[in-house]
């Protein structure tokens, strides 16, 4: 028998892939050929960047780059194993103490990503006689670690504390555990987490309440500590999630909390027990990262600054930047509202030829019919360069019918 005949097996992924070419949400991936910066390369043709989650411009800070150097001559490139068998190493264990102190916490665990940190999490602590109460627009590994933790979900109509409540005070009576748990800054609105009204439901039903600060560290709060500093809730969110890998500039995400919670994420939290840590370069960085945070203030109120000129400019020129049929944004992350998915692309497209990198953000990442570009302005963006990008945003808005 040959094997010239066979079928291929894979054949159904062709036809999923050219389904999406005709609805025209196909993309490729844009390769950047330098530095992630305010302006760079990528696929060979220079343009401004407004679409990375780089906010503090961190990714390129001489300081991170001599740490993460200095970590590697002296530690090499890898730790070796995973955390709990031989890949502990000191530099590990110093970032989350650093991390600790930053956040004013007892204590706190890395993890190689925000997704690990989130998904690993939800999963080790619950199990399917529990009870997860989830916002509707809570990210992607939230979600998949709480499919993974076989708890019953609940999702509750995107920041509304009265339906949360609802769906806390439906399962009151059941014996499991409840979690309730909530975006910081959603990532794809750039609206704010109702933390407040959501910690008073915690404690009112005796619920476990976690956040995700994956767009708040860095951005929000006292030299970036986040949504709970931001809204002063400090003591009523038994779990923060961060991340390591969007402001911090490197990689990785990290979960704090009590001893007992860490310690026991020691234990159970998959990907902490079955996947390898960061190399000590990574772990420097970071290091070095919230030393940049407590010295130069100054990068978080660039970003404030260029992020309020940014949506005022984007509103004056006619653009959808949410509140109308989405929600209003309150960050960095500014979405221009477009609708139709390849309508998205398209403009998406034009604006590359142009000189602008913003990604089109379609189904499943937003609801259908709520496609967008999501700009995310950052702290070392000079205005000329904004001036620019309006420029040709403004342009090409006009001779797409978008504005
Ligand atoms: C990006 C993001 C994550 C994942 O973080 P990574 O470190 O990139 O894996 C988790 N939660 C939210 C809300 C995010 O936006």
């Amino acid at each position: 028998m040959t094997t010239a005949t066979r079928i291929d097996p894979l054949s159904f992924l062709s036809d999923q892939l050219n389904d999406l070419k005709t609805k025209g949400t196909h993309f490729k991936l844009r390769v950047l050929d330098d530095e992630q910066a305010p302006v760079c390369t990528f696929d060979g043709k220079k343009v401004i960047n407004v679409a990375s989650n780089n906010y503090l411009g961190l990714t390129t800070h001489p300081k991170l780059r001599e740490a993460a150097l200095e970590a590697t001559r002296k530690y090499g490139v890898g730790s070796g194993a995973v955390r709990t068998i031989a890949g502990t190493m000191k530099i590990h264990v110093e970032l989350e103490e650093k991390i600790a102190r930053f956040k004013n916490v007892e204590a706190c665990v890395v993890f190689q990503s925000g997704f690990a940190a989130n998904a690993g999490t939800v999963s080790a602590i619950l199990g399917k006689e529990d009870f997860i109460i989830s916002d509707q627009l809570n990210h992607a590994s939230i979600i998949d670690g709480a499919r993974l933790s076989r708890a019953k979900i609940l999702v509750f109509e995107h920041k509304n504390v009265a339906d949360a409540e609802a769906k806390l005070a439906s399962v009151k009576d059941q014996p499991g555990r409840k979690l309730l748990i909530s975006d910081g800054v959603f990532s794809m609105d750039g609206d704010i987490g109702p933390l407040p009204g959501l910690c008073d439901l915690a404690e009112k039903y005796g619920a476990i309440m976690m956040v995700d600060d994956a767009h708040a560290s860095g951005v929000l709060g006292r030299n970036g500590r986040g949504t709970i500093d931001h809204f002063k809730v400090h003591g009523r969110v038994d779990i923060q999630v961060g991340t390591l890998s969007k402001a911090i500039g490197a990689l990785g995400g990290y979960v704090c909390g009590t001893r007992d919670l860490i310690d026991l994420l020691y234990h159970r939290a998959r990907p902490f027990l079955f996947s390898t840590s960061h190399p000590p370069s990574v772990a420097a960085t970071c290091i070095a990262a919230f030393e940049v945070l407590e010295d130069e203030p100054e990068r978080i109120e660039r970003l404030w600054d260029n992020t309020r000129f940014w949506k005022k400019e984007l509103g004056l020129l006619g653009f959808d930047i949410g509140g109308k049929t989405t929600p209003p944004s309150e960050t960095p992350i500014t979405p221009i509202i477009i609708g139709d998915g390849k309508l998205t692309m398209d403009f998406s497209c034009e604006l590359f030829k142009e000189g602008v990198l913003g990604t089109g953000i379609t189904f499943p990442t937003v609801p259908e019919g709520k496609a967008r570009i999501r700009t995310i302005m950052t702290a070392t963006h000079t205005r000329e360069e904004l001036q620019q990008a309006l420029e040709v945003l403004g342009r090409v808005g006009k001779k797409m019918g978008i504005v």
